[in-house]
């Protein structure tokens, strides 16, 4: 059993205020994997004076020196690769092959992306006779989902520190591991006390306390739609800026004439990390000449995937987080079914043969309407709904019918029609064609899915703040 009871604030591991234990669960066993401590007032308050302490020196040192360090944990995050994926596959059931690649990689990723944006980045510059600078915002506090844990925590943390912020990071609860171990590695890179801290924490403690603290300058959330209401309101008396990353419900519209494999990589795309990406396309949209062959095609792609143990290798899916979210998905499931949509395939409770673990049934219904549960609700499991559509302004029409509005999907070979969609889709981005972003390129959302832009000089831009001054421009 591990166990990692101490914060780490003011560049020391120490001894929570008060003691206050909090089991941290395998997905894949329902057994306690880790016990960690939940934070007080106290904790959070220590953790943000030692951040607030080490905000000046640290927004003074040379940008070169900022990066050094930046790469030296660049460096240590590739030496303990293995150690970090076992710790995302314990703790939210992360498949070990996805836990060493795509859930690890993600970080290392927008690492890279980080340094190619500051490279490029504008601290200064003129305008006319006045000084423009970026400065860094002060103070940030960090709050980060399970869903990609070190994903969320290098888009904020990497940023925050380049530019001069120093903070406090509350990773999920749920899934604590891997940011203590981030923890470990930024303690071992050398970075000065006070610069990066930690404390473990839930959402109505630790994760309010540092939305309504004074000391605080930012909060950088990554979460629910719910909490992100919750820590804006925190917010709101002290003023501080908050950047939201939240909620999602992708619509997927695939024209008739898409290429052939547009229908199985929406499938496969939307069941990736068992469900659990805010980015997810789970509302599949169909032009009506090719839906019965593309409603054929889901179920066919969907029953290919297959659901495993965490510890084995291979390309397979493994649990939901917890048992909450097992509930909250079988509960889902069965509002699809009780609303008239039609089940292609999966369904209620675990993947057959399988007794144990919050293992869910990859499941996809068709027919679904614009007024279904499962077409509004974000699920956040390996539950896809597919609609027909008439025409071009019909498929706009029912995208945007959504209060969120993260990552819509576009596939036609038509290439105006694919800009024409691209344009009217109210979302923060919009992959065509199934082509990744390129690195660096901003991450965000528009309507409830969340107001901030994350990676790249977006990313960088996020932490800083603006200054204006006359009369003094540079040489
Ligand atoms: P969650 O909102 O329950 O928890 C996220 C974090 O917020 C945790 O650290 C939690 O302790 C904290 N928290 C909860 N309530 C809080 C409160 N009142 N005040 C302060 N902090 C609070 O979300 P989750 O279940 O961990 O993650 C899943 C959600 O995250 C999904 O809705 C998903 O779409 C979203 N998500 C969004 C993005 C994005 O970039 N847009 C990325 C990943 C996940």
């Amino acid at each position: 059993m591990i166990e990692k009871r101490q914060f780490y604030i003011n560049g020391q591991w120490v001894a929570p205020a008060a003691s206050k234990d909090m089991d941290v669960i395998d997905p894949s066993t329902e057994e306690v994997c880790a016990v960690i401590s939940i934070g007080d007032q106290a904790d959070t308050d220590a953790a943000v004076a030692a951040a607030r302490a080490a905000f000046p020196s640290w927004a003074e040192t040379p940008l070169e020196e900022r990066v050094a360090l930046i790469k030296r944990l660049g460096e240590i995050y590739t030496e303990r690769r293995e150690e970090m994926a076992e710790a995302m596959r314990a703790e939210m059931g992360a498949p070990i092959d996805l836990a060493r690649n795509g859930q690890w990689g993600s970080g290392s990723w927008h690492l890279e992306g980080f340094l190619e944006a500051l490279s490029k980045f504008n601290f200064e510059e003129q305008m006319g006779a006045d000084r423009i600078r970026k400065e860094p915002i002060g103070v940030c506090a960090m709050i980060t989902p399970w869903n990609w844990p070190m994903n969320q925590v290098f888009l904020k943390a990497i940023p925050a520190m380049a530019v001069g912020c120093t903070m406090v990071l509350k990773p999920s609860e749920i899934a604590p591991l891997s940011s203590i171990l981030f923890t470990e590695m930024v303690d071992q890179a050398g970075f000065p006390a006070g610069v990066f801290n930690m404390v473990n924490g839930d959402g109505v403690g630790v994760g309010s306390q540092l939305s309504a603290h004074p000391d605080v300058d930012m909060v950088s959330f990554t979460g629910s739609t719910r909490a992100g209401i919750a820590i804006s309101k925190a917010a709101a008396d002290t003023l501080k800026r908050v950047s939201l990353e939240l909620g999602g419900k992708g619509a997927n519209v695939i024209f008739a004439d898409a290429d052939e494999k547009a229908v199985k990589r929406g499938v496969i795309h939307c069941m990736g990390n068992t469900g659990q990406s805010c980015n997810a396309p789970t509302r599949m949209m169909v032009e009506q000449s090719r839906y019965d062959a593309a409603v054929e095609e889901a179920k066919s792609a969907a029953e290919s995937i297959q659901v495993g143990p965490t510890t084995e290798s291979g390309r397979h899916i493994g649990p939901v987080v917890s048992e909450v979210q097992f509930n909250k998905i079988q509960s889902l499931i069965e509002t699809g079914i009780k609303e008239g949509a039609t089940l292609l395939t999966g369904g209620l409770g675990r993947p057959e043969g399988v007794n144990s673990g919050y293992y869910v049934r990859p499941t996809v219904f068709a027919d679904v309407t614009t007024d279904m549960t499962i077409y509004r609700e974000e699920i956040f499991g390996p539950v896809l709904a597919i609609t027909p559509f008439e025409s071009e302004e019909q498929a706009v029409e029912m995208a945007n019918d959504t209060v969120y509005g993260l990552t819509n999907y576009i596939q036609t070979q038509d290439d105006d029609k694919r800009l024409r969609m691209a344009r009217r889709v109210r979302s923060g981005m919009v992959e065509t064609n199934g082509i990744s972003r390129v690195n660096g390129s901003p991450f965000g959302g528009y309507k409830q899915s969340g107001n901030g832009r994350e990676g790249g000089v977006w990313g960088l831009e996020e932490f800083c703040e603006t200054k204006a001054i006359s009369g003094v421009p540079m040489s």
